[in-house]
């Protein structure tokens, strides 16, 4: 399978890495990745160093699966990269687990994003006698940058060279036996922070994780950066690219986590000024404002503050149950929310209840609470939605499928009402979503809601058709 296949897996992924001094960097990865889990619950791994090998482990399931107390005899050093995967479509195999590791085993790789385009990497591999055709995005990459280390170039010199084959969305970890290197590209599309520990370094995904194992954030890795941390932990920056901040706005609206910090924002603020924007456009009367947890409270909480309704949480959710995404099948999808979220008669009977969700995609989870509401006995059920409607595919790595398959791109916000049953419907506007960040709109990537990439995304571009809907 290669990137350019439209079923090949999305991700949105989960990174954290360690170079520590006299440290099992491998246990302190682990506790990041268990801060991370909400990035990625298909498969999850980690790759160490003593200095003179890489090791690895990495199987399918959730971090608290797949590690096991004797997998750390396993992982020694004090320098380790783990990831945690997240895919829905086509490729849910063990082959894809991360972190990938080159044929020669001389570097590591974690990857969060997409890449759109790999024609210049398929080229490049082809012509130094690889066969591309069962390699993911990730594993090209990983690919080529141990194809410069055999030749004797150091890590920098090896990722310098194969920067410009990378076309798309990649933060990446790399770790060679002794060195570990952080890039980004040069949208910083996905994020990646830098801590600093006692004697050495951390790397991760988000602010959160590094605030669980007790790390003092740094800074971000600027957009187009290549960070190195040698083997006397000392750290240094160079700029591959000429870096422009675009931030994938979806970041705010649901995938990082609330106590996470991205471009300097606190992302529970900016979920609270969601539902203060979405307040300021809406007409409805109602008695209690519901939330759809987890993703949806903060944003529940602004709207509620504004408009002076009562919230409370008439939807019960079971929390060890994954995202209803992750099954593939829309059968198995609609279960999914079924078996996740009850809801609490008590506080619905008899009630104009407006119910807050962060996004709706395809429209199934919208369709199935609505339903479950009215079961419950609520006398009204009004669905108000934290971001503008989603009628744009994703290339970047997060899950958002097909544009057919998008609710918005294929019917009016009337249509969609009816279609999940509603008695209305309100989404956040765009302007809305910008100013609830406090930050120039110049700073994101929104594409999922324009059809604007930052980052070109070729042949894919096919793919889209103009919506006819505003
Ligand atoms: P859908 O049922 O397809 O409309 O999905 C909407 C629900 O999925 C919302 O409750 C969101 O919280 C959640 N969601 C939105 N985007 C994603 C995503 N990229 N991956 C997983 N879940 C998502």
């Amino acid at each position: 399978m290669t990137a350019q296949n439209a079923e090949s897996p999305k991700e949105k992924c989960g990174l954290f890495g360690v170079f520590g001094m006299r440290l099992d960097a491998a246990r302190l990865v682990h506790s990041g990745l268990w801060a991370l889990q909400h990035r990625g619950q298909e498969s999850s791994g980690i790759a160490s160093s003593d200095g003179k090998k890489i090791y690895c482990h990495k199987a399918m399931g959730l971090v608290a699966q797949v590690f096991l107390e004797k997998h750390f005899l396993d992982l020694p050093g004090s320098m380790a990269i783990g990831h945690n995967r997240y895919s829905t479509s086509g490729g849910s195999s063990e082959n894809h687990c991360q972190p990938t590791i080159d044929r020669h085993k001389l570097v590591a790789l974690a990857h969060n994003g997409n890449l759109p385009i790999v024609e210049k990497l398929e080229k490049f591999l082809k012509n130094i006698g690889f066969n591309t055709s069962l390699l993911n995005d990730s594993e090209m990459m990983c690919e080529a940058i141990g194809f410069y280390l055999s030749k004797g170039l150091t890590l920098g010199e090896s990722l310098r060279k194969c920067y410009p084959l990378f076309t798309g969305a990649f933060s990446l970890l790399i770790m060679t036996k002794n060195e570990l290197a952080a890039v980004r590209d040069s949208k910083g599309i996905r994020p990646l922070s830098i801590g600093k520990l006692q004697g050495g370094y951390v790397f991760s995904s988000e602010t959160c994780a590094l605030d669980t194992v007790g790390v003092k954030f740094v800074r971000d890795v600027k957009p187009g950066e290549l960070v190195i941390v040698n083997q006397k932990r000392n750290l240094t920056s160079v700029q591959l690219a000429l870096g422009q901040q675009r931030l994938d706005i979806f970041e705010f609206v649901y995938f990082a986590r609330p106590d996470s910090v991205l471009l300097g924002k606190s992302v529970y603020e900016v979920r609270k000024n969601l539902g203060r924007n979405l307040a300021v456009d809406c007409r409805i009367q109602a008695d209690v404002v519901v939330p759809v947890p987890d993703s949806a409270i903060p944003s529940a909480i602004g709207f509620a503050e504004i408009l002076g309704i009562p919230l409370d949480h008439g939807l019960s959710k079971n929390r060890y149950i994954h995202r209803t995404f992750i099954k593939p099948a829309k059968i198995l999808r609609e279960s999914g929310v079924e078996m996740k979220i009850n809801p609490l008669p008590g506080v619905l009977k008899g009630k104009r209840v407006v119910v807050v969700d962060d996004s709706i995609v395809r429209g199934t989870t919208s369709k199935r609470l609505v339903k479950k509401i009215r079961r419950a006995g609520a006398a009204e059920v009004h669905m108000v939605i934290s971001s503008p409607p989603i009628r744009f595919p994703d290339f970047y790595g997060i899950d958002i499928p097909n544009q057919e398959d998008l609710i918005a791109a294929n019917m009016t916000v009337l249509q969609t009402q009816r279609f999940i049953g509603a008695d209305s419907l309100l989404y956040l506007s765009h302007q809305g979503l910008i100013d609830s960040t406090g930050l120039s709109e110049s700073l994101f990537s929104t594409s999922c809601f324009t059809g604007d990439y930052p980052i070109d995304i070729g042949e894919r571009r096919s793919e889209i058709k103009k919506t006819k809907f505003k």
